[in-house]
């Protein structure tokens, strides 16, 4: 079937009042953003509560798949589209049926299926209304293939006829992410491991249509270059779905060392956690964003009791923390980051700066007072070592 065009859904941001333009434009910003890496010609508008792609030359997988990168879309309709002739003039009656019955044809060879067709009809010019064109393509439908059946409650196929600033047929919907675009929200902080949990927390907040920088804490030469990339081949993933990601990577070797040398091992994990909380703060708090997002569950290792999560959590003095994953069980976060083409990556066995460090027993139920008072060894240095670090930020920007 030759298309020409995507009809739009969204659902979420249709409900919005009088902030739905701001919705839709951001929609139609990042349908831009993504079409514009494919092949072909594409024209984005927004008519009347739907948006519209006209589109020319394109390669019908690629574009899907651009589409189902922007958050916000529910639906992506393929559309047969006909536009008006020299006199400003649509098919006729018997033409909009011929062209649904060759739509009909074209799509579903096939025809032992039950149907029902839906008529939106912007342009008032026919004699008839939306529900007799309807029943009108329906028969005719019915007498050009003996084989389908009209079901008006559970179709198997729902055929769209819109008559509007042109004809458009589309019946099937493939669907988008959902979400909310990209740029209506603001924007957050990701500390963002090779591991597989951060990505899909950074996922799932840019899905609610925020913004995302990233942090990624290295500690050369204990971790190697492959690992770096390893991260920002996963900021690249998310970048995506968000189209840019300003990474800061944060050398964290000297802080780890010193306190390696000062603190008690079963307590590394933790302290170090802190630290990196601490200077995403800072980072965050200089960068314009409104949160700190982090891949934490519950339980999942002995960082992440809920005597750990308080612990680590308590140094952000600035922003909320936002862990989406909070509740989740691993194979769900697997389940997406497989979804999201994360998990090859996340898979790679590069080693982690925690990993290098960690204590064979690490404390699972730490206490904040005990803590802070072992932090107290670190009073000479630290301070200038993470003013130090947060001075020597290296800045990758991704873009995909
Ligand atoms: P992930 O799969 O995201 O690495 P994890 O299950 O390995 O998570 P932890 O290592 O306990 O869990 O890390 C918890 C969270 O702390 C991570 O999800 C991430 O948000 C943050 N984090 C851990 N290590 C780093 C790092 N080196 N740089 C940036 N953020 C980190
Ligand atoms: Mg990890």
């Amino acid at each position: 079937m030759q298309y020409h065009a995507f009809v739009i859904k969204y659902a979420e941001i249709g409900v919005k009042g009088k902030n739905r333009y701001i919705f839709e434009d951001a929609l139609v910003r990042q349908i831009k953003r993504v079409l514009s890496k494919c092949d072909g010609t594409f024209e984005v508008s927004k008519v009347a509560g739907r948006i519209y792609v006209a589109a020319e030359g394109f390669d019908l997988d690629e574009t899907v798949s651009a589409l189902q990168t922007v958050f916000g879309i529910t639906g992506i309709c393929p559309a047969v589209s006909i536009a008006r002739d020299g006199e400003n003039r649509l098919p006729d009656e018997d033409g909009i049926c011929r062209a649904v019955i060759d739509f009909v044809d074209g799509v579903y060879p096939d025809k032992n299926k039950t149907f029902k067709v839906r008529v939106r009809r912007v342009d008032k010019s026919y004699p008839k209304d939306s529900m007799e064109m309807a029943a009108e393509i329906g028969a005719r439908i019915l007498d050009a293939y003996k084989e389908m059946k009209v079901d008006v409650h559970t179709p198997q196929i729902l055929i769209n006829v819109e008559i509007r600033e042109q004809l458009n047929i589309f019946s099937e919907v493939i669907p988008g992410p959902g979400g909310m675009p990209i740029g209506t929200a603001g924007k957050a902080m990701l500390l963002l491991s090779g591991g597989i949990d951060s990505p899909v927390a950074g996922f799932m907040i840019a899905k609610r249509g925020v913004d995302l920088e990233a942090v990624y804490f290295n500690a050369p030469p204990y971790t190697s270059e492959k690992a770096k990339q390893k991260v920002v081949d996963l900021a690249g993933v998310i970048a995506r779905y968000t189209g840019k990601i300003r990474l800061h990577v944060i050398n964290f070797t000297e802080i780890q060392m010193y306190i390696y040398e000062k603190c008690p091992h079963d307590e590394l994990t933790i302290i170090m956690r802190r630290y990196m909380m601490k200077i995403a703060d800072i980072l965050a708090a200089k960068t314009g964003c409104m949160g700190l997002v982090t891949g934490e569950s519950i339980g999942q290792v002995a960082s992440q009791t809920m005597q750990s999560l308080m612990c680590t959590g308590e140094v952000v003095k600035d922003m909320p923390v936002y862990r989406p994953l909070i509740a989740f069980d691993k194979q769900d976060i697997v389940d997406i980051s497989l979804r999201i083409d994360a998990y090859e990556t996340s898979i790679l066995p590069y080693e982690d700066c925690c990993t290098i460090f960690v204590a064979k027993h690490p404390v699972t139920k730490p206490r904040l007072d005990v803590i802070e008072r072992h932090e107290e060894n670190l009073s000479e240095r630290i301070d200038e070592l993470v003013k130090t670090a947060i001075e020597t930020d290296e800045i990758i920007e991704i873009t995909k």
